[in-house]
């Protein structure tokens, strides 16, 4: 049979292109560039779309975060708030960037469940707005609002960094998510208009006090778009068997990040992982959560990601592992689109 596209569930490469600039953004993206997705390696690995995350990176040292991630134990303070004047403009040159790609013909901006499946069956990749981390967003809401319009539908409260909305999970290892106070009051209200919009809330990177005051408030599948097992990497930005039951009651669901320090049981931003480190996460997440909440969140462009998987090209390796381990057809279509399918139509609605 035809293997079915893999609809994932978070990338960065909007803020890869950003940086990279915008005059030659949909260029790069068409023709082939130096990173993980692109058009002619998302042809080459069936990779079909996914989540496009508008990300305001934190001012910091690359190299002195890789090499603490090198250490047995690391504690990496949550970088410094960053105010919505400074985050606005970086959300809409990069939202331009998106909608740059859909004019030149490589994406479509998805809106609907329908309008992802209708691209998942031609072949065009699909694309969803995402905001990972709500610095753009206003205490009145009035940026979300329009944004909506625009075609926002899914957002983070937080990336590991402090908002207006509530608290982001370090990058700890070994710790628990349980790292901080939950959701501000702003945060509540920011739940609610979601819910009333239809704007998925992603869990990935809250620590696990606003965790729980999402599950309490929303009236939203659970979802968390690209995080892993603690129970087999204890790193702070992964889930417990405890949050991970709550996600499954929920009817939610856990796209399987690709980067390597919530991978790797000891932690480390290495990338020599074996495939059968991300299969370990898988099966415990298929086990906690069943079949049907489980899917792909690769953090592609934003992470470091196993060697054999560096670019989207090479997601048949993958598959091919997956099929060896023993995922029947059924399995590997819920896990490469069918699971993500669902959950966006119950959460944005038909
Ligand atoms: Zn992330």
């Amino acid at each position: 049979m035809t293997q079915p596209l893999i609809f994932d569930g978070h990338n960065d490469v909007l803020l890869r292109l950003f940086t990279e600039g915008r005059a030659t953004a949909a260029q790069g993206f068409l023709a082939g560039r130096d990173g993980a997705i692109d058009v002619p390696s998302a042809r080459a690995g069936g990779f079909g779309g996914g989540l496009f995350a508008v990300y305001v990176p934190s001012p910091k040292d690359l190299d002195s975060q890789l090499e603490e991630m090198l250490k047995d134990t690391y504690d990496m303070p949550l970088p410094d708030p960053i105010h919505w004047e400074d985050a606005f403009p970086v959300v809409m040159a990069q939202a331009a960037i998106l909608f740059d790609l859909e004019e030149q013909g490589a994406l479509t901006v998805c809106r609907s469940a329908a309008e992802v499946q209708a691209c998942l069956n031609s072949g065009i990749l699909a694309a969803v707005l995402h905001i990972e981390g709500a610095e753009a967003i206003d205490p009145d809401l009035n940026t979300l609002d329009v944004l909506y319009q625009a075609g926002l539908r899914s957002i983070g409260p937080v990336w590991s960094r402090e908002t207006i909305f509530g608290h982001g999970v370090p990058f700890r290892y070994p710790s628990s998510p349980d790292t901080g106070p939950g959701l501000t009051d702003h945060g509540l209200r920011l739940v609610r208009r979601c819910n009333e919009l239809g704007i998925m809330i992603d869990l990935s990177h809250l620590n696990e006090a606003g965790f729980w005051d999402v599950a309490r408030h929303s009236t939203q599948p659970l979802v968390a778009t690209h995080s892993n097992a603690h129970a087999i990497c204890p790193h702070a930005r992964n889930l417990t068997d405890k949050q991970l039951a709550a996600i499954a009651e929920s009817d939610g669901m856990v796209g399987l990040n690709f980067a390597v320090a919530f991978l790797r049981s000891d932690g480390k931003k290495l990338s020599e992982v074996p495939l059968e480190q991300m299969i370990r996460h898988l099966d415990h997440l298929i086990e906690t959560l069943g079949e049907d909440r489980v899917g792909f969140g690769s953090d592609y462009d934003g992470a470091l990601v196993p060697d054999v998987l560096n670019s989207c090209a090479g997601l048949p390796k993958l598959r091919a592992a997956l099929r060896q381990h023993g995922y029947d057809d059924a399995l590997m279509t819920k896990l490469c689109q069918g699971n993500w399918l669902r959950v966006l139509e119950k959460t944005w609605g038909a």
